[in-house]
């Protein structure tokens, strides 16, 4: 019984090292989903920017995040960066801006289907729950469609000391959009990376023309082409700055759900 173990240890590494040698390493990267830094470090404060958008691109053409001292929500579509800030206005980012977390991978779809008139947030995400195979991994999540509402927030850049997130987002802007055409872009996140990111659906909102956007608070879709990328390799980049090295993490990690979520606070 112990052999047989053994011997299918070893099959699993072999296939593993094969597998890695004939698809490649890009083939494996596009698979990976890549965080900058820890999202319950940003709930704590660690606003300063970690990584460049430039090097964030090397890993992915798909995600969302913030900015330097949390100036506004990030969201990467097709490669490109674009900045809602917390006055509204969409611009496009590239280059040596650097960003305290974020989250990209290359986008390929794995599974498509369509939605038509789901009526809130919620339903749309039990909607999407019933076409994965399971809840285990991290799948990034596109949808492209016709909104009859959208709910978004954004927030404002911070200064030193940094405000909790808990804090910062009591003065939250908030968007209110009604029929209109865009995607959703974002991720669902297994439960047992509570802690390193957010359990569950987080989807930032880029209208069509790229004028409108934000985290997404609620929404009301008309219909949709929803298509999932399935990720297989999860990745973090832990920052070495001496304020992350100082956080202490051991209080109480649930807080995330209350902020991501937070709707008029
Ligand atoms: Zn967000």
């Amino acid at each position: 019984m112990k052999r047989l173990k053994i011997i299918s240890l070893v099959l699993i590494v072999v296939l593993f090292v094969v597998g890695l040698t004939v698809f490649g390493k890009p083939v494996k990267d596009r698979d990976a989903l890549y965080q900058v830094s820890v999202l319950d470090g940003l709930l704590k404060g660690d606003y300063d920017g970690k990584l460049t958008l430039r090097e964030i691109r090397r890993h992915g053409d798909f995600g969302l995040g913030t900015f330097d001292r949390l100036d506004g929500e990030a969201i990467e579509l097709d490669g490109i960066f674009y900045q809602v800030r917390s006055d509204g206005v969409v611009q496009r980012l590239s280059g040596g801006i650097k960003s305290p977390f974020a989250m990209t991978t290359f986008f390929d779809t794995d599974i498509e289907f369509f939605v038509r008139q789901e009526s809130d947030y919620r339903s749309l995400q039990e909607f999407i729950d019933r076409y994965l195979p399971t809840k285990n991994i991290p799948f990034a999540i596109k949808i492209e469609g016709k909104f009859n509402y959208i709910k978004a927030r954004s927030v404002a850049a911070q200064s030193k000391p940094y405000p909790k997130l808990s804090e910062v987002v009591k003065n939250q802007s908030i968007f209110e959009f009604h029929d209109l055409e865009g995607t959703l872009v974002g991720f669902r996140m297994p439960d047992y990376l509570q802690g390193a990111n957010m359990p569950g659906y987080h989807l930032h909102f880029l209208s069509r023309d790229k004028t409108k956007g934000g985290h997404v608070l609620e929404c009301a879709i008309n219909s949709g082409k929803v298509k999932i990328d399935t990720i297989g390799c999860f990745i973090m980049a832990l920052p070495g700055s001496s304020d992350f090295y100082r956080l202490e993490f051991s209080g109480n990690l649930n807080e995330i759900s209350t902020v991501e979520n937070t709707i008029t606070k």
